[in-house]
């Protein structure tokens, strides 16, 4: 029947977008559904660049799976015939016992990854564009890299489509019902049915999972993209690596190099300073206070870098309480998996969630150590 799928997924941003991949590469029958036609930039997969890393300080237990991550996003450039992740190099700097320099030191340690540890003086000594106060250090990642989300979310759809995957763009998911062993979803235009459901809506899911219970809080951040005062040349790759601060006020801010040349600027953002928010009521301008308050930490510690502010734009982060995310079978609908709650630090996983979401599809299990993700240690016993 024309309507009829091995599986549907529900939302195409970063997630939704691998997951369609590889399930059509493993030749299911595959419909992708989106409200919006991605790449887009109302959701949390936007913004022209994310960071992907190996010292992993939210946890070690990511560590396996951003390995292969790596080797995914290497073999879907190759399958799209473009660079799509480039290795700039990266610094985590903070205090000694800062939870991202001690946290990445951490997982460095256990995974044998290669890495450096420098006093402020060798960061001055390197980069001469940092401001480093006494005491803080910092950790090299030689490994760390940038994906283009946009770049990424086409090259897995395009890739989906070449296996044989459904689109459809501008057709939000308005309801669905599991029952039995199928699942029927309906959109403002249609109504379809599959054996499985992938529900990977990113900000939109506290909404669409509220019987659930699921303690998730969509928050808005901002970004920025602020013009040198001087020349770009220091700020190039091939002299500025990313670079995330955890500063003794507890905010986190991060910057990347300029990769898009000086017509674009140099990308900076805080990890922390976040609002509340809902994707269909968030102010998606930037004010000038906001960007005051970024150009006060950079005057500190970038100092040169703290020029015009030519771009912003706001982008959300789904946060759950322990910043884990939520992978893994519906409690109450085995045919159904979530993918949610990414804490600001998903997308460099979307290409090994995508694998692992295809193998629970597929054989109901995988081999990925997803456990300590599981929609289990969360939901309340309120059905649906
Ligand atoms: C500013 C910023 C910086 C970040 N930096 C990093 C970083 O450096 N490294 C990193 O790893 N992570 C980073 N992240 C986090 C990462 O980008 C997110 O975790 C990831 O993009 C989440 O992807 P997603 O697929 O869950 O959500 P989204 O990409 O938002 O996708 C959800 C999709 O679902 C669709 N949808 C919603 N409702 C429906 C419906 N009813 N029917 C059909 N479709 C629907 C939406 O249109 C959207 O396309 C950052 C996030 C932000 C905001």
């Amino acid at each position: 029947m024309a309507n009829t799928f091995d599986v549907i997924v529900m939302g195409t941003g970063g997630m939704g977008s691998a997951t369609a991949y590889h399930l059509a590469r493993r030749h299911q029958r595959v419909l992708a559904l989106d409200r919006f036609g991605p790449p887009h930039d109302r959701g949390s997969s936007h913004g022209r660049s994310r960071v992907i890393r190996q010292a992993y300080f939210e946890h070690p237990a990511y560590v396996p799976l951003v390995l292969r991550a790596y080797e995914l996003w290497r073999e879907l450039e190759q399958n799209a015939g473009k660079p799509l992740l480039r290795l700039t190099g990266g610094l985590m700097i903070g205090r000694p016992e800062s939870a991202v320099v001690s946290g990445s030191l951490l997982s460095a340690r256990q995974y044998n990854l290669e890495h450096e540890l420098l006093d402020s003086d060798e960061i001055a000594r390197r980069y001469r564009q940092f401001r480093v106060p006494a005491g803080f250090v910092a950790l090299y990642e030689k490994m760390l890299g940038i994906l283009n989300p946009e770049a990424t979310i086409t090259a897995h759809i395009e890739g989906a489509v070449a296996a044989g995957a459904h689109c459809r763009f501008d057709e939000p998911v308005a309801s669905w019902q599991a029952t039995g062993d199928h699942v029927v979803v309906r959109t403002t235009k249609n109504e379809y049915r599959a054996a499985h459901l992938v529900i990977t809506v990113g900000p939109w899911v506290p909404a669409l999972l509220a019987q659930l219970g699921l303690p998730l809080k969509v928050e808005r951040v901002a970004m920025f993209w602020f013009a040198p005062t001087g020349s770009i040349e220091p700020f190039l790759p091939a002299r500025f690596p990313v670079h995330l601060w955890q500063l003794d006020d507890g905010v986190i801010f991060y910057g990347m190099p300029a990769l898009e040349g000086p017509a674009d600027g140099v990308k900076v953002a805080f990890h922390n300073i976040k609002s509340a928010c809902s994707p269909d009521t968030v102010d998606r301008q930037v004010d000038k206070q906001e960007v005051e308050q970024m150009r006060a930490y950079l005057r500190h510690y970038v100092p040169e870098l703290a020029g015009e502010c030519i771009q912003t734009a706001t982008c959300m982060y789904t946060m759950t309480p322990d910043e884990h995310f939520i992978v893994g079978p519906h409690p109450h609908h085995p045919q159904v998996v979530i993918a949610a709650g990414f804490s600001g630090h998903g997308y460099k996983f979307a290409s090994v969630l995508g694998e692992a979401i295809a193998d629970l599809v597929t054989d109901g299990e995988t081999a990925h150590p997803i456990g300590f993700l599981s929609p289990s240690r969360f939901s309340t016993e309120r059905g649906g």
